[in-house]
């Protein structure tokens, strides 16, 4: 009989032992649950992790990342130790595993790790999504009709390399100085409150950052209540990565029980809260993760759901993603929701895929999990929106535009009779293209059209171009 394209086997979840690590080869099991502990030894710097790896891994390993950080770097490094022990998680780590290792590959970058000749794409930019120009009032995003993104704070307890948000989250790199919110929290928070009840169209509010692990529980609770008595919100979805990175943090007593109280009310009004979080990685989904998820949903929330983001060399095959997927279906009680494509942010090249292959992909996982926990791969195409990987209008493969169409005005819109009619571009990577779609992008670099300054692009490509 002929092998299925993917087998599938249980698998129970393990939590790796971090005593293979030196730095932490003295630490106890009671530190190592302590959302405090966590935070105190979060790694925020190479020298840092020399410290957690002491000579287990190579000197030019180490250079490289730190090259990385000067050169091309769009966040900083933090990680707390629960996410160190999930890279190379059951063998003493080697340099080679570390290259290989998926989430080290996307939440420590190397200098070796991006595209050699587009580290960026010419279209890539800051703010990719144009989410800032959307704010109605600062740090609330008004895109689809019904919704909006609300980022409490420009923080997280671990910053992802690819983080879509590297325009404002996190701390500045050499290469990019981050934007700051203007206004004080307090009156930003005020003003998102006030904005949705005068606004009833608008019914689900996302409560992002950043990540929400970063706001002291009682601010959090206190928003989210003047939320709850607000009549239109009927859906609130919590982001938080840190329900995998920093587990602790949603195992705490105040924050559990915090969270009951903001079920129970939530039931009354019948209203859903969900906690969405963003895992890339099957390893990356411990029994602590397990545990933590089913503290939230025992508090009486709806659900908990990930939202991964696709990237080359982390998950970007059909055993990667339906590994990933199992076990956060059927180990953690989490439902595999979506998988953004990569945003078209300065130095992502090398962990973006075409759209030709996030389509491949879809196709690949389909009819193996249960329909309702089979994720959609979408594209988040600048001035449209989620799309589903196969909507799009048209496709020039040769180049890598794709185009797409929307039905909706986004809040800069109002006034465009052309908003619904338009078509709206995507590029994929140019490395991903033929030699004449290649050879088209070079000759391109120098028009007026490239977006360099925005993207901080300008150095790499011209770099880049000064080479070829
Ligand atoms: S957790 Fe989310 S907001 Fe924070 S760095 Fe990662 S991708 Fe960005």
């Amino acid at each position: 009989m002929l092998e299925q394209p993917y087998e599938y086997a249980a698998r129970e979840l393990v939590e790796p032992d971090w005593r293979r690590l030196p730095g932490f080869d003295g630490v106890s099991e009671e530190d190592w649950r302590s959302a405090q502990w966590q935070r105190a030894h979060c790694v925020k710097n190479v020298r840092q992790l020399r410290a957690v790896y002491a000579d287990l891994l190579d000197d030019a390993f180490y250079a490289d990342l730190e090259r990385d950080q000067a050169e091309r770097a769009t966040m900083s490094i933090l990680l707390p130790p629960q996410m160190v022990n999930t890279m190379v998680p059951f063998d003493a780590p080697s340099t080679d595993a570390m290259y290989a290792d998926p989430v080290r590959r996307y939440m420590l970058p190397a200098f070796s790790d991006r595209d050699p000749v587009w580290p960026s794409h010419p279209k890539s930019a800051r703010d990719s999504l144009h989410e800032a120009e959307m704010w109605v009032v600062e740090g609330l995003t008004h895109r689809y009709p019904t919704k909006v993104l609300a980022e409490l704070l420009p923080t997280c307890p671990q910053y992802c390399g690819h983080c879509t948000r590297m325009d404002l989250v996190g701390n500045s790199t050499p290469q990019v100085d981050k934007h700051k919110f203007s206004l004080k929290p307090v009156d930003r928070l005020d003003s998102m409150i006030d904005y949705l009840r005068r606004t009833p169209g608008v019914r689900d509010v996302v409560v992002s950052g950043g990540d929400v692990a970063n706001m002291p529980w009682p601010r959090l609770e206190a928003f989210m209540t003047r939320l709850l008595e607000i009549d239109n919100v009927r859906d609130i979805r919590l982001a938080t990565k840190a329900l995998m990175g920093l587990p602790q943090h949603w195992l705490q007593d105040e924050v559990r029980i915090g969270m009951e109280r903001l079920g129970a009310t939530a039931r009354e009004r019948g209203v859903s809260i969900a906690i969405h979080t963003h895992i890339n990685s099957a390893q990356s989904v411990t029994p602590l993760v397990a545990r933590a998820t089913r503290a939230m949903l025992d508090t009486g929330i709806r659900d908990v759901r990930n939202q991964g983001v696709l990237l080359r060399g982390v998950n970007a095959t059909q055993q990667d993603l339906l590994d990933l997927c199992f076990a956060l279906q059927d180990e953690a009680a989490i439902l595999p929701y979506y998988f953004y494509m990569c945003d078209m942010i300065p130095g992502s090249e090398h962990w973006r895929v075409a759209v030709h292959e996030a389509q491949a992909l879809q196709h690949a996982i389909m009819g193996y999990l249960p329909g309702f926990a089979t994720p959609r791969i979408v594209c988040d195409v600048p001035y449209v929106g989620k799309r589903w990987v196969h909507q799009l209008d048209s496709y020039d493969r040769v180049r890598g535009v794709s185009y797409w169409t929307k039905n909706y005005r986004t809040s800069v819109e109002h006034d465009d009779p052309a908003a619904l009619s338009r078509l709206y571009d995507y590029y994929d990577p140019i490395g991903s293209l033929p030699p004449e779609g290649q050879s088209w992008w070079r000759e391109q670099a120098g028009e007026p059209s490239y977006d360099a300054v925005a993207a901080g692009a300008s150095r790499d490509a011209a770099a880049a171009l000064a080479g070829i």
